[in-house]
């Protein structure tokens, strides 16, 4: 298959499952892999190396992972808040760790319970956790400066305090750094602005973005960042979940309507859109209470959408 223009990363599994109380049953994780990697996603966040007694949602995360490593071609990735979670993740077999560290210190402090400077520190030891064993030196490591455009609890947010966490992510060899609007503050001009300064200052590392879609401009924020370089993007199939620390923050960007958006766009993603629409029954049947969100599932593709591939 040809290289997508624009790679769609799933993160409905660990984002927006995070968020949600009842337990969605393992058989039905594994199930949502399969569907969407047969819808031909090929980047999956599948689960967070958090402790069971926090987040009892990924209890099952070991096997999960151990699942989703079976498919050929796809990226598996989890989120990891300490090195703790770092060992598990190595353990569990992992392409992808992903780590956080919040520009808004009220944030860092109120969801990882430490200072920005130490999470840093912990990447830090991830960083010296993965060159201490042979086997996990391909584990890519990954950065991501959350709370990047503004934050419920700090308000608006230095640029240049992004800026510098970046860099000491990129000081330490971070394989892939991203940016998030954890809360859904941000707005194309912003985005456009702080995506092409990393560029400026990053020349050859290109970040990765993750919106959530709180204010309605999700899919708009993406726009700006395609517009400043940026290749790679998280969503959530059926835009689940938002953000325990941030009252009323809804989901991330919908995986369905991104993919959509991007294709109709002639940007190719290798993702058939409306083998997509279909994964969501998955999640329907599980979580009937839950909100789902997705304008394409509602009123259909348009006539005469031509994607630029069709999974079969
Ligand atoms: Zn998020």
């Amino acid at each position: 298959m040809q290289q997508p223009d624009v790679i769609v990363r799933e993160v409905g599994l660990r984002d927006g499952l995070q968020s949600v109380a009842t337990f969605f049953p393992t058989d039905a994780k594994l199930a949502w892999i399969d569907a969407e990697y047969d819808a031909g996603v090929r980047e999956m966040q599948v689960c967070s190396f958090v402790p069971e007694k926090v987040f009892a949602q990924f209890r099952d995360c070991t096997e999960v992972v151990a699942h989703a490593l079976k498919k050929p071609g796809l990226v598996v990735s989890a989120y990891v808040p300490n090195v703790k979670g770092a060992q598990r993740a190595f353990e569990a077999g992992v392409h992808l760790l992903g780590h956080v560290v919040s520009a808004s210190e009220g944030h860092n402090r109120s969801n990882l319970k430490r200072t920005a400077a130490d999470s840093i520190e912990d990447f830090r030891k991830i960083v010296e956790l993965r060159d201490s064993r042979p086997d996990w030196q391909n584990v890519r490591l990954g950065g991501c400066v959350a709370t990047a455009f503004g934050c419920t609890i700090d308000g608006r947010i230095d640029p240049d305090n992004v800026v510098r966490l970046a860099e000491q992510y990129v000081e330490l060899g971070v394989d892939e750094l991203m940016l998030a609007d954890t809360v859904g503050f941000a707005d194309p001009a912003h985005v456009k602005e702080l995506f092409t300064r990393l560029k400026t200052e990053f020349g050859d590392i290109s970040p990765s973005a993750h919106f959530h879609d709180t204010r309605g401009l999700g899919l708009a924020n993406v726009v700006a960042a395609l517009d400043a370089g940026v290749r790679r993007f998280d969503s959530c199939l059926a835009g689940l979940g938002g953000c325990p620390f941030a009252p009323g923050a809804t989901g991330n960007i919908v995986t369905e309507d991104l993919v959509f958006m991007l294709e109709a766009m002639g940007r190719s993603t290798g993702i058939d859109v409306e083998r997509l629409v279909e994964v969501r029954r998955i999640v329907e049947n599980e979580l009937p209470d839950e909100p789902l969100h997705s304008a394409i599932a509602a009123a259909g593709l348009p006539k005469g959408f031509a994607p630029s591939v069709s999974v079969d």
